[in-house]
This record gives C-alpha cells, sequence and structure tokens, in this order.
C-alpha cells in the first residue's frame, strides 16, 4: 500500500492512495494540471487512477475534480449530500462517472474504504479508512472535533493522515477577524496541534508507522510548530515507546511529499513503472 498527500492545506487539497499498481485520489482541489504534474513527481501516472473519492464540497477539496474527471473519465465518488453541495462546481459529467455512495463502505481500486464522518461546516464532510488486507490508512481532515465515529475507526491504523491545522495561541493572537476565529476552532472548524496530538495519543498502536500532519494553516500555524507540539505530546506514550518505527511528517502546503510505502508493494503495472517508483522513494 502506498499514499502521499499532493497538496495539503486551504489553498488545494489531494492525496493519492493505492496498491499494486492501482490508486485513486482523496479530493482534487487543485487545478487539474497541477493534480498531473504532482502525480507524475510521485512516479504516477493517471492511467493508474481509478476513481476520485469527494469528502466535502469546500472548493480546496473540488477545485480540479471535474476537469480531472472529464480529461482522464474517471468515476468521482461521493455521498448524495455531497454531489448536491458540488454539483454546480464540478460541472457535467458522464453518468458513468458520478458515483453516489449510499454505503458507509465501497471498494476502490482493488482497496475496501470506510466513510468516517467528520464535523465541519460544510454540507457533509468525511474521512477516509482505507484497508489492503492487513494495512490500513486513517485518513481525517477538515473537522473541528474528533467526532466519535473517528474515535472509533481509526485506532491503531497502520498509516494516519490527520489534520493539525493551527496552535491554539497563534490563532487566538493573530489578525484573523474575531468571526473567523471561533469558525476555525469551533465544533465545526478544523483541528489544532493539541487535538491532533490527543487523537494519536488515543489511536495510535504498536503497528502504527507513519503519521502525516495535514492541512496547516499558513497563518495560524507552523510545520515546525505542528511537528513539535504533537511529538511532544505522544513523549512518554506508553505505545509510542514500543514502535520505534513511528515516523511523523507535516504534508507540504504546496507539493507532494514523496510516496510513503506500507508493507512489501510488490505488484505492479504492466512495466513494473510502480515498484521501482517505490523503491526509489522508500519509506
Ligand atoms: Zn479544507
Ligand atoms: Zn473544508
Amino acid at each position: 500500500m502506498f499514499f502521499a498527500t499532493l497538496a495539503s492545506g486551504s489553498s488545494g487539497n489531494a492525496i493519492l492512495v493505492g496498491a499494486r499498481g492501482r490508486g485513486f485520489l482523496i479530493d482534487a482541489g487543485l487545478p487539474a494540471a497541477r493534480v498531473l504534474e504532482s502525480l507524475r513527481r510521485v512516479g504516477c501516472g493517471p492511467e493508474e487512477l481509478e476513481g476520485i473519492f469527494v469528502t466535502h464540497e469546500h472548493v480546496d477539496h473540488i477545485r480540479g475534480v471535474g476537469v480531472l474527471a472529464r480529461a482522464c473519465g474517471l468515476p468521482v465518488y461521493a455521498t448524495a449530500g455531497v454531489w448536491a453541495a458540488m454539483a454546480g462546481a464540478v460541472g457535467a459529467l458522464p453518468a458513468a462517472c458520478r458515483m453516489v455512495l449510499t454505503d458507509d463502505t465501497f471498494a476502490l481500486a482493488g482497496m475496501n474504504l470506510t466513510l468516517v464522518r467528520t464535523s465541519h461546516d460544510s454540507v457533509e464532510s468525511y474521512g477516509l479508512l482505507a484497508r489492503d488486507g492487513e494495512l490500513t490508512l486513517g485518513v481525517a481532515t477538515d473537522t473541528g472535533v474528533i467526532t466519535p465515529d473517528m474515535r472509533a475507526k481509526l485506532r491503531g491504523c497502520d498509516a494516519l493522515i490527520i489534520e493539525a491545522n493551527h496552535d491554539g495561541d497563534m490563532l487566538w493572537r493573530g489578525r484573523y477577524p474575531r468571526f473567523l476565529k471561533k469558525r476555525v476552532a469551533g465544533e465545526f472548524g478544523h483541528l489544532s496541534n493539541t487535538q491532533a496530538g490527543e487523537a494519536l495519543r488515543d489511536w495510535i498502536g504498536e503497528n502504527t508507522q507513519k503519521v502525516v500532519l495535514a492541512h496547516l494553516s499558513a497563518e495560524n500555524n507552523t510545520p515546525a510548530l505542528a511537528l513539535k507540539t504533537v511529538v511532544e505530546m505522544l513523549r512518554g506514550h506508553p505505545v509510542r515507546q514500543k514502535c520505534a518505527q513511528l515516523k511523523i511528517r507535516v504534508a507540504p502546503r504546496h507539493e507532494p511529499h514523496e510516496l510513503i510505502v506500507l508493507g512489501e508493494e510488490r505488484g505492479s503495472n504492466t512495466d513494473g513503472q510502480r515498484v521501482r517508483a517505490a523503491g526509489a522513494a522508500g519509506p
């Protein structure tokens, strides 16, 4: 199983997730050309993609969805509520590209996916649990609180992409207008570094190898501060001491990080490109 954030934050979000040369995107909030360029940089061609899952209708998550789906013939997966909210922005799509999710679980690119309810000021919003055999990747950004669904489904994942949007002090002392500060810090806003740290204290298990802190605010956070806050909160954690392999990193705002590979990634495309790309990037 492999994954990479292609961009992360209020200027655009997209995450590549895949296994054995098959993959999909979680959101496409960048212009389609930038999504394709970012995919190329992590060694993935658009022919490897089998769909786009959309978490919610905010523009930083859907900006490139319509163009990308039409250009690459990709099916777009979203709940009926998200479809209703984003239909105008995404534009016309062939019926075969409109996949309306009616269950919490669905299959895409050979993986089993489960919706995870988040708490956000959109019509609906979701994180995702991706399972490939024994391996699991949990993804949750754009949520004001840790929901019961997140707590139930994201414990003990092999890898986690979790929002660490803001530092509380920077937000409240910063220059945002008060209504915006309240929105960001509120129940339907975004997770702070401390909330991310608390969630990770609860969720990491002995098998957890990789954590990516995502959707950082450019105004109210820094990558170094997010990382320091979370690492310090996990220091002395009983599980943390046992899982020496755990690596925590921050998702870059405008570019992909190198592909992260979980377990053996033996399978490949017909030309074996995935194996070479994964091997070159390494965990
Ligand atoms: Zn967002
Ligand atoms: Zn949002």
